[in-house]
């Protein structure tokens, strides 16, 4: 294990820089391979990934897994998951932008560390927190952005795709592109059961 990151997770785990600290149960690090290729990054822990401290385990992270597994992709493998902001907004509102400021510095020595290929932006607040707050997800997805010489690909929440299941199609296109990226960028022999 990378002592980078190791340090950091410390770090983290007790970090009380912001409001969200006062409210959470644990903090939600992140969880994935600390060499990952890919980068899935969304908006903050809900209730159940306050209680478990990890990221994407209610109804919204079973689907990214699901996504994520019919591409051929997975935390054990190749992906590390994170969050904009790293505790609970109360009633799992969107993290405040003074939050947000506070805790990205964060996940900017993440992808430090980790050196993704690809960064993968679920959502608005993943977007719009990370790469220009002006931007809207739904002009944007499925359009590679170069950031800091990586490539990251805006997409839909997962949660977004459950209260609307049309834009699963959208979704799935978008993924599309990530996996023909990802043959392109680190393994062209990549299997995926879906292109
Ligand atoms: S949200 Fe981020 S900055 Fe705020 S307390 Fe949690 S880890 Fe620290």
């Amino acid at each position: 294990m990378n002592n980078d990151f190791e340090n950091l997770r410390k770090e983290i785990l007790v970090c009380q820089k912001c409001q969200l600290s006062k409210q959470r149960t644990n903090v939600v690090f992140g969880e994935g391979k600390f060499d990952a290729k890919i980068m899935c990054i969304g908006e903050g822990p809900g209730r159940d990934e306050d209680i478990q401290g990890r990221p994407f385990v209610g109804r919204s992270g079973q689907l990214l897994d699901k996504i994520l597994g019919v591409c051929g992709f997975s935390r054990a493998e190749n992906v590390f998951i994170g969050n904009i902001v790293k505790c609970r907004p109360p009633e799992n509102r969107a993290p405040l932008p003074q939050e947000r400021e506070t805790c990205i510095p964060y996940l900017l020595k993440q992808i430090e560390i980790i050196n993704p290929k690809i960064i993968v932006l679920l959502g608005a607040t993943a977007l719009n927190g990370l790469i220009d707050p002006n931007l809207k997800i739904t002009k944007v997805r499925g359009n590679w952005i170069e950031w800091n010489g990586r490539l990251a690909m805006p997409t839909f929440h997962p949660a977004a795709l459950l209260r609307n299941p049309n834009l699963k199609k959208d979704s799935w296109e978008d993924f599309k592109k990530i996996v023909q990226k990802y043959r392109e960028l680190v393994d062209e022999n990549h299997k995926s059961d879906y292109c």
